[in-house]
C-alpha cells in the first residue's frame, strides 16, 4: 500500500464519518492541563450566571426577564418596551462588529470558551457521561457491546440524569420569559393549567436531549454558519491553535523518535533527528470534533485548547518543551512574527466603536418615558357658542424601572384655555395612562391651525418632552378636508 493511501487511511479513521458515510460517535479521552483548568472554572461561572439571572433582582425586578407576553423587557435594572425595539438594530451592530473584531483578533475563543454548545457540553453533559460510562476506552467498549443489563443500567441512568439537567436547563430558560414567581406557580398549577408553557418547556427539553445527548459536535460542524465564515474573518496574524510543523515533522514513533537510518551515502548510513511529534495521537484522542490539528487549521476546530493541554501532557513526559501546538497565529507557526497592528483589525476596531458609540448614545438619550399626542376620534373640532374646541388624548408610558410622577403642561401660540383632569400622574414602571386633554379657543382669536405644544415633565429623571399637536378650526384645510 502506497504511503498516501496509508495516511489517507489514517486520517479518514480519525475523521466524526464511518467509511461508509455513517457517523462516527466521538468519546473525546480525558485530558488534564492548564488550558482545561481555566475552561472549566470559566464555563462554572458562566452557568452560575445563567441560572442566576433570573433570580437576582434589580429595581425590584429580575436581571434579565423578557416578557414577550406584554411586550416589555428588563435588563440589568433598565426597563424597554416594544417601543424601543429600534434599540435592537444597534444591539445587533455592536454584536456582529464585535464577532468580527474578535474573531480577526482572538480567533474562535467564543467557540471554545464561551458559546453555550461546548459550555454545556464539555461543562456539564460529558461529565456525567464519563461519571456513567467511564473513560474513553471503556465508553467506546461500550458502544460496540451488546446490550446486557450493564449497558442497560450504565445508558439508562446516564440519559435518566441528562433529563433531569435538561429540564432544570429549559425551565431556567422558561423563567427568562415568565419571570420566576410566575414559573413556580404554573408548576404547581401543572401542565393542563398553562398547556402553552408547558409545550415550550417540553420542547426545550427535547432539544437539549437530542443535541447533548446525540447531535453534539454536528451542531458546530454542519449547522454553526460562524465555523464556515471564520475564513472570511482571519488572516494571517489571527490567534488559532495550531501544529507547529516545522518543529513537529517529520513526527515518528518515540522509540525511533531520536535517530533514524537514511538511504545509505557513500556506504554509510546518514543519521537525521526526527521532530519532536512522536504520532502518539494524544492530540485527536482528545478533540472533541474529532480531527487532527496536524492536518492544519479546519472549520471543525472549535479552539478548545484540549490537544495543547494533551500535547503539553506528552512533551513534559518526553522532556521537550511545551507548545508543539499552541495559541499562535499561522505567520507565528511559520516562523515569522505576528503582527497586531494590521488594517483588518483597525477597521473592524473602528466599525466596532461606532457601533459601541451608536448604542451607548441611542441608550443615553433615550427617554424614561414616552408622551404622544393623539386626536380623538370623530370630528377634529366642536363648535360651542363663541370658541373652537379640539380634544386630545395624551399617551404616557413610565419607562422608569421605578414609579415616577410626570406633570403636563401645555402652551399655545393663541390665547386659549386647557382642561385636563389632572396635571400630574403618577405610574407604575411601565404603566401607560391616556390623559384626555379640552383645548378652547374663542372664534375671534384662531387665524387658522396652529401648534400647541405639551411639556412632559418626569420628576424623578428632570427630563422634559416637548411634543405637539395642530389646533384645527372652521378655516383650516385639513377641517375642511375632513367634513
Ligand atoms: S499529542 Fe503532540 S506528540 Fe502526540 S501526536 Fe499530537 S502533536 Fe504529536
Ligand atoms: S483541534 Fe484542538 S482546539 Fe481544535 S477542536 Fe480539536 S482539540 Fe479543540
Amino acid at each position: 500500500m502506497s504511503a498516501t493511501v496509508v495516511a489517507k487511511a489514517k486520517k479518514d479513521r480519525r475523521s466524526a464519518i464511518n467509511p461508509d458515510g455513517s457517523r462516527k460517535t466521538i468519546h473525546p479521552a480525558d485530558v488534564k492541563g492548564r488550558f482545561l483548568r481555566r475552561r472549566r472554572t470559566l464555563y462554572a461561572v458562566l452557568i452560575a450566571i445563567y441560572i442566576a439571572l433570573p433570580f437576582v433582582r434589580i429595581n425590584g425586578k429580575p436581571a434579565v426577564f423578557l416578557d414577550i407576553a406584554n411586550r416589555n423587557f428588563y435588563l440589568f435594572g433598565q426597563t424597554f418596551n416594544a417601543q424601543d425595539f429600534w434599540l435592537v438594530v444597534f444591539l445587533l451592530t455592536t454584536l456582529g462588529f464585535s464577532l468580527l473584531f474578535f474573531t480577526a483578533w482572538l480567533g474562535r475563543v467564543w467557540c471554545g470558551w464561551a458559546c453555550p454548545q461546548t459550555v454545556f457540553l464539555e461543562g456539564v453533559y460529558r461529565r456525567v457521561e464519563r461519571l456513567f460510562e467511564g473513560p474513553r476506552n471503556q465508553r467506546l467498549k461500550l458502544d460496540d457491546s451488546p446490550w446486557t443489563r450493564e449497558k442497560i443500567l450504565r445508558r439508562g441512568g446516564k440519559l435518566f440524569v441528562f433529563l433531569l439537567i435538561s429540564l432544570v436547563l429549559s425551565h431556567v430558560f422558561l423563567s427568562y420569559f415568565v419571570s420566576l414567581p410566575s414559573l413556580v406557580q404554573m408548576i404547581q398549577d401543572g401542565p393542563a393549567a398553562h398547556p402553552t408553557a408547558f409545550a415550550w418547556m417540553a420542547a426545550v427539553t427535547g432539544l437539549l436531549m437530542f443535541d447533548f445527548a446525540w447531535f453534539r459536535e454536528q451542531l458546530c460542524v454542519v449547522i454553526c454558519p460562524y465555523g464556515r465564515l471564520q475564513s472570511a474573518m482571519h488572516d494571517d496574524h489571527s490567534l488559532v491553535i495550531g501544529y507547529d510543523a516545522a518543529r513537529g515533522e517529520p513526527r515518528g514513533k518515540l522509540r525511533r523518535a531520536e535517530r533514524i537510518a537514511l538511504p545509505q551515502v557513500d556506504g554509510a548510513a546518514v543519521a537525521e533527528k526526527r521532530g519532536d511529534c512522536i504520532d502518539c495521537e494524544r492530540c485527536v484522542m482528545v478533540c472533541p470534533t474529532g480531527i487532527d490539528i496536524r492536518d492544519g487549521l479546519q472549520m471543525e476546530c472549535i479552539g478548545c485548547a484540549q490537544c495543547i493541554d494533551a500535547c503539553d501532557e506528552v512533551m513534559d513526559k518526553i522532556g521537550k518543551p511545551r507548545g508543539l501546538i499552541r495559541y499562535d497565529s499561522l505567520a507565528g507557526l511559520a516562523g515569522k512574527p505576528r503582527r497586531m497592528a494590521r488594517p483588518r483589525l483597525f477597521a473592524y476596531g473602528a466599525l466596532l466603536c461606532v457601533a459601541i458609540g451608536g448604542l451607548t448614545i441611542s441608550l443615553i438619550n433615550r427617554t424614561p418615558f414616552e408622551a404622544n399626542v393623539l386626536r380623538v376620534r370623530g370630528v377634529p373640532y366642536v363648535l360651542e357658542g363663541d370658541s373652537i374646541r379640539n380634544q386630545y388624548e395624551l399617551h404616557l408610558i413610565n419607562k422608569n424601572p421605578h414609579p415616577t410622577r410626570l406633570r403636563v403642561e401645555v402652551d399655545s401660540p393663541v390665547d386659549a384655555e386647557f382642561t385636563l383632569p389632572t396635571e400630574t400622574i403618577t405610574l407604575e414602571s411601565l404603566q401607560s395612562y391616556r390623559l384626555p386633554v379640552f383645548v378652547r379657543v374663542r372664534k375671534e382669536d384662531f387665524q387658522g391651525p396652529f401648534e400647541l405644544r405639551f411639556h412632559v415633565h418626569d420628576e424623578s429623571t428632570s427630563r422634559t418632552k416637548v411634543t405637539t399637536g395642530t389646533f384645527l378650526g372652521p378655516n383650516s384645510n385639513h377641517a375642511r378636508n375632513a367634513s
